[in-house]
């Protein structure tokens, strides 16, 4: 899933444009903008980043899978 922007915490400090190994975001008008979502690969570096907590994403169950299989997550 493309990551999502919560336009009411985001304060345009474009860190998720600086960040983005995927150039995913770009700043419009000193907003950023998910200009190429299918190109996200869920590193994760934009939720992690961000300093108001504005980014989400669901990870696709396919993804998660593997990882729940090897127990990261409780049972
Ligand atoms: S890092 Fe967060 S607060 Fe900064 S521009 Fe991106 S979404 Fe907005
Ligand atoms: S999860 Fe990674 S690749 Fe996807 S938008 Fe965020 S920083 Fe870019």
């Amino acid at each position: 899933m493309p990551p999502v922007i919560d336009r009411e915490r985001c304060t345009s400090c474009g860190v998720c444009e600086d960040i983005c190994p995927g150039d995913i975001f770009k700043m419009d008008d000193d907003h950023p903008e998910v200009h190429y979502p299918e190109e996200c690969f869920h590193c994760g570096a934009c939720l992690i980043d961000c300093p108001e907590e504005a980014v989400s994403y669901r990870i696709p169950l396919p993804m998660l899978l593997p990882v729940y299989e090897k127990g990261f997550f409780e049972k």
